[in-house]
């Protein structure tokens, strides 16, 4: 018996159970392919942090033992896709049996089972990645028979379910489940933010090869200083980092927005868990374990904040997309149809908010939940641009954008094109949110306060201009009632005002 196992490049699990396995007749396959760099434009620095990890993976793996075949993008045998790989290899190499762990993307997944049923030469297998606390269908089984899929319950039962944060078996500790009212302070500099921890990987071979290639890539990349951790070791470093120096105030913040400030108190983990270089579980015991040796000095609300983005939102968002892909990729329930603005692709706009939060997304490949929720999703849904095209930039533009997580929160929570699965309302907001939660506003070109002036905030007659478009979707949500009738009492001169200026934003956003 002769076993290929396949890696893919978000696979890089240090402690799956494979590893310990006798490493005779095992070879270990990984690939930087086009079929991977190709099927959406990514951030440049994505794809190097990808390939990066990946090949520090092999190595770390050639290093315990273990046989490896490594493709990069311009190995002569590389046929930039996977099945003609896999096949050329197990021909080359007489292999009866192939081995992969279930992707987490849904297209990866029909690929691999396609060949799997196809293959009449292979024996073929498929194993757990071992990296989520949930498997793909445990969410489906959850909400069997509920008419809503509210997270939070999914989250106390996670809670329960692994004791994490619990006096007795019944009950959270603190006395309450959820300490999100703590976590909406605006950010005035009261406290200093620590630095990112940052890395000097040398990544310029890894760019040259990129570019000799022709991929064709988004966004900024510093060659000398490269920011992301590419190895487990690294990592971990980010986490201790943010348990040390960020954690004291993750949850007080973890809603503000500030000009001068990127990354705030927030932990920059994603990667490293999405590659899985780190796993959710190792990542709550940490931060749990740094604040009961400091409890004195940091909040249960900094901690509880925290987890549950991770038990919480993380699990559920990858259940959801087991459990609706793939008819989720294209809903569209509410009818938009428009062209994203040029301006998320090069941050050339007036507006300050949204001019921030791209150019930091460019520079970095990065942008916090709130920056993607309420300055760029909150104005392509007021806009009403077509989620395809939403979905397809979310998923280019940032370090951790893999489908499962991107496309939940994108098409799902930030868009609310699936009509209210993940999101009970529309995350939208007029300029007031944004001025509440930021200091972009003071320095912006438009003034949050007015409507419908030349110089008036173009938000707020968006805004409007959404509710009033969007009635008949609108009409049994509960949760939109309140709006709805601020926006009834509004007279007909009122709005007529407001759906000229919004058509003008909407006609050419970019002027403005
Ligand atoms: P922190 O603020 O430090 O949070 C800690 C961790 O919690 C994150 O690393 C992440 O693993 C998890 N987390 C927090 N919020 C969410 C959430 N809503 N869903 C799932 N996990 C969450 N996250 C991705 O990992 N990949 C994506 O492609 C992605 N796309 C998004 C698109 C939109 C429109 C929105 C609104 C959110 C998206 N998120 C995505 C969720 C969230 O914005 C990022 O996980 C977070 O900003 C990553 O930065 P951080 O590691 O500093 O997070
Ligand atoms: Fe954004 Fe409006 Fe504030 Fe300008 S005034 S930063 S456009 S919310």
């Amino acid at each position: 018996m002769k076993i290929l196992r396949l890696i893919l490049g978000d696979q890089l699990n240090q402690q799956h159970s494979w590893y310990n396995d006798p490493i005779e007749d095992v070879i270990y396959f990984m690939a930087e392919m086009r079929q991977e760099t190709d099927y959406t434009t990514h951030h440049i620095q994505k794809v190097v942090a990808f390939f990066e990890s990946m090949r520090n993976f092999a190595s770390w793996l050639k290093s315990e033992g273990h046989t490896v075949i490594y493709y990069k993008l311009d190995t002569s045998e590389n046929t930039q896709d996977i099945i003609e790989n896999i096949n050329n290899l197990a021909e080359q190499h007489k292999i009866t049996h192939f081995e992969y762990q279930l992707p987490d993307e849904y297209r990866l997944d029909k690929q691999l089972k396609d060949f799997k049923e196809k293959s009449k030469t292979l024996k073929i297998s498929a194993i757990d990645t071992e990296h989520f606390l949930t498997s793909r269908t445990d969410i489906e089984n959850f909400y069997e028979g509920k008419k809503q899929y509210t997270m939070e319950y999914f989250y106390r039962d996670m809670r329960k379910k692994y004791d994490i944060m619990m006096t007795t078996p019944k009950d959270p500790e603190g006395g309450k489940w959820n300490f999100d009212h703590s976590n909406r302070n605006k950010y005035k500099g009261e406290h200093p933010i620590p630095p990112p921890l940052v890395f000097e990987n040398d990544v310029k071979q890894t760019i040259k090869e990129i570019e000799n290639a022709g991929v064709k890539t988004i966004g900024f990349i510093n060659a000398d200083q490269f920011d992301w951790p590419t190895t487990r070791e690294q990592s971990l470093n980010v986490l201790n980092y943010f348990c040390e120096h960020l954690l004291v105030h993750f949850g007080d913040y973890q809603d503000a927005l500030y000009t001068e400030h990127a990354f705030l108190f927030h932990s920059r983990l994603s990667f490293a868990m999405n590659s899985k270089m780190l796993s959710p579980k190792e990542v709550i015991d940490s931060v749990i374990a740094h604040w009961r040796a400091n409890s004195e000095t940091i909040e249960i609300t900094q901690v509880e904040g925290f987890v549950r983005q991770i038990l919480g939102w993380r699990e559920y968002m990858r259940g959801m997309y087991w459990m609706k892909m793939p008819e989720y990729a294209s809903l569209n329930k509410l009818e938009n149809t428009n062209k994203l603005p040029d301006f998320y692709w090069t941050a050339n706009t007036k507006m300050n908010c949204l001019h921030h939060a791209i150019k930091q997304s460019l520079d970095y490949a990065y942008a916090h939940h709130i920056q993607r929720l309420m300055v760029t999703g909150n104005f392509a849904l007021l806009a009403q641009i077509h989620p395809d095209e939403v979905d397809q930039w979310y998923l280019g533009i940032y370090i951790d954008a893999i489908e499962w997580v991107e496309i939940t929160n994108t098409r799902g929570m930030s868009q609310f094109a699936d009509g209210g699965i993940i999101a009970t309302k529309p995350y939208v907001s007029s300029g007031s949110y944004i001025n509440k939660m930021s200091n972009y506003c003071g320095s912006c070109h438009y003034n949050v306060k007015l409507k419908t002036e030349e110089n008036a905030c173009p938000f707020n007659s968006l805004y409007w201009n959404f509710l009033d478009d969007k009635r008949e979707h609108f009409k049994g949500n509960n949760r939109m009632a309140m709006m709805m009738n601020l926006l009834n009492k509004k007279t007909a001169e009122d709005i007529s005002a407001l759906k000229e200026r919004a058509a003008l934003i909407i006609e050419n956003p970019d002027d403005f």
